[in-house]
């Protein structure tokens, strides 16, 4: 037996011995947050992975991690998916703030967070946006002034997603407003658990509300909580977002992102509304967008899983711009799809007329249409593509 089968056989074993079935299947997942509460198998698969190193298998064993190479990592994330195994863990700490430290954190930040954030031991929250700057990012105006060994933070953000839940956050604030704008920004680690961090919630038409308004008012940072360095924020700041946007694409092999159960519904769901013929979905037009999309999908997990060969870091750089926008562009269209099978019932809002699951696609239909806005719009996306690696001129 080679020493990688050897591994294969040692993961399987582990899995197959402490992998609760209240792990397995569609469920939970815990994202760090101490807000909420874990359902016990969930908890306990937590803890045992994150004893193994496995919640972010691929950092090294001091910060919490496996130090697993390329081979190994692959191969656990193969056998979590054979046994449908949900990730142990997920989220802003894995998966954006944890790999940004590894690159740009000092010793001393990577000792006081990684091997928390690698226990699921807090959630995070992520301020860039502001009503004023969202594209346009480094218009951003959060101030915060220097105070000995502390930052004071006023100003706001906006569309910070999960905030309600969350334990830290952290920041793009501007350090040096006299500076060029992109020269005068920081990251900034910041405690959500003090009086100067006001939550208010934004309410979406759905009547959920996922995102919030998040306010400073002389809300206080550690000088020592600065990442990368004071006014380095505009490049740590942008890496963060490399590991955001591969984190939609499926290619940051940072966290444990590889373990989520892939989405296979998209034929039945189309064959269940849509009339069959002779074995086959009667509508030609319906049946060769379902193709394309198949086609599509194929290539998308082909395409992933040569940018995680290919990549030498947890993340590749702005290759992340274009797998995570043909990931969304094909979950749009195939949430399209489904709707345009379903017909009236696919756009129902409230009634008797319509199934649970009926209502539950309209809002999912109506979902994923953030997916070309969040972690930067479609158009910035296609920005960077054609600058970062066309190599267009501006
Ligand atoms: C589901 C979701 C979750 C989010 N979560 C967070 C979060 O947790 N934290 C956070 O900080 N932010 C979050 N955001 C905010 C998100 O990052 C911004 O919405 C996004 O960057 C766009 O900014 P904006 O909304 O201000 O739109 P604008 O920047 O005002 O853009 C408006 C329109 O103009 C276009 N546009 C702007 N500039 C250009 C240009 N140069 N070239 C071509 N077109 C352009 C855009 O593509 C867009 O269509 C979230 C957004 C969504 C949808």
């Amino acid at each position: 037996m080679t020493e990688i089968d050897e591994f294969r056989a040692e993961v399987r074993a582990w899995l197959q011995a402490n992998c609760p079935p209240g792990a397995r299947g569609p469920g939970q997942v815990a994202w760090g947050s101490r807000r909420i509460e874990l359902k016990p198998d969930v908890r306990l698969w937590l803890e045992r992975t994150a004893e193994k190193g496995w919640t972010v298998p691929t950092w090294p064993q001091e910060y919490g991690g496996a130090a697993l190479d390329r081979d190994q990592y692959r191969i656990l994330i193969d056998e979590l998916k054979h046994i449908r195994a949900r990730t142990p863990l997920t989220g802003r700490g894995v998966n954006y703030i944890g790999p940004t430290l590894l690159e740009y954190g000092d010793e001393a930040q990577k000792a006081r967070w990684l091997p928390g954030i690698a226990r699921g031991e807090g959630g995070w929250a992520m301020g860039y946006s502001e009503p004023g700057a969202g594209s346009d990012l480094a218009s951003l105006n959060l101030k915060a002034v220097r105070d000995g060994d502390h930052f004071v933070l006023n100003g706001r953000k906006i569309w910070t997603s999960d905030a309600m839940d969350c334990d830290y956050i952290f920041v793009l604030a501007r350090t040096s407003p006299d500076k060029p704008k992109h020269q005068g920004i920081s990251l900034i680690l910041v405690d959500m658990d003090q009086p100067g961090v006001q939550v208010r919630p934004i309410r979406l038409i759905s009547g959920s509300s996922p995102f919030n308004e998040t306010l400073f008012e002389d809300a206080i940072a550690p000088v020592a909580d600065v990442v990368g360095g004071i006014d380095n924020g505009w490049t740590v700041g942008k890496r963060l977002l490399q590991f955001e946007r591969s984190t939609h694409a499926g290619i940051n092999v940072s966290g444990s992102q590889g373990g989520r159960t892939a989405d296979s519904r998209l034929p039945q769901a189309i064959q269940s509304y849509a009339p069959v013929a002779d074995g086959r979905i009667a509508d030609a037009d319906l049946r060769d967008r379902l193709i394309r999309i198949e086609q599509n999908g194929h290539a998308q997990r082909l395409t992933q899983q040569r940018v995680i060969e290919e990549t030498q870091a947890r993340a590749p750089g702005f290759a992340s711009s274009a797998v995570k926008l043909t990931g969304a562009l094909n979950a749009q269209e195939g949430h399209e799809l489904i709707l345009s099978a379903m017909g009236l019932q696919g756009v129902g809002w409230e009634g008797e007329g319509f199934a649970a699951e009926e209502l539950e696609a309209t809002r999912e239909w109506l979902r994923q249409k953030a997916l070309t806005i969040a972690g930067g719009t479609k158009e910035i996306q296609l920005n960077i593509i054609a600058k970062r690696v066309l190599g267009l001129p501006d």
